[in-house]
Formats: C-alpha cells, structure tokens, sequence
C-alpha cells in the first residue's frame, strides 16, 4: 500500500482506488492534505495498464470473438489492475521525472 512521504501514514485500499491518483498521478494526502505524486517507478509500472487495453483485443482479433466479449474481457482485466494496483503504489511529494 502507498505511503505518504509527506506524514508517513499509510493509505488504504480504499483511499487509493478512489482517489484521482490513478487517473492523474497526483492526488491529496486524505491525512495530511499534502499533495502527493506516483512516484516515477510506479508510473512505468502503470504502463502495464495499457495492456488490459491490448490484450483483450489480440485475444479477441485472434479467436474472432465478438466485441460484447471484448468489453466485458476487458472490463475483467482492467478492475484486476485497478484492484491490484495500490499494493505496489509509491508515493512521492515531489513529482519525479520518468526517465
Ligand atoms: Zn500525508
């Protein structure tokens, strides 16, 4: 779980998920209410995301399923990521160049 490098508490689940961190890379702390930055390795992590995009679609090119299979394969993927993603989530007060 991501902790604050600003006050050192740690985030829940819950708190990650729903906070715009996954969207933006950037979010308050709902502790201390600094705002805090996806650290640069997380963000090359959250490259991997992209791929809940493409590999839903060669599956589907491949086997010739249909787009409603699509979505919902998709969809599956996509929630697992999500779901998975604030366990390796870092946490940075200063936003960090990716390279
Ligand atoms: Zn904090």
């Amino acid at each position: 779980m991501p902790v604050c490098d600003n006050c050192k508490k740690k985030w829940t689940w819950r708190e990650t998920v729903f906070s715009k961190l996954m969207l933006s890379s950037k979010a308050a702390c709902p502790y201390c209410g600094e705002k805090q930055y996806a650290s640069a390795k997380t963000r090359k992590r959250g490259g991997f995301m992209v791929l809940s995009v493409i590999i839903p679609m060669f599956v589907v090119l491949l086997f010739n399923f249909s787009m409603l299979f699509y979505i919902v394969f998709g969809m599956i993927i996509f929630m697992v990521v999500m779901g998975l993603s604030p366990f390796y989530y870092e946490l940075s007060s200063k936003e960090e160049p990716l390279w």
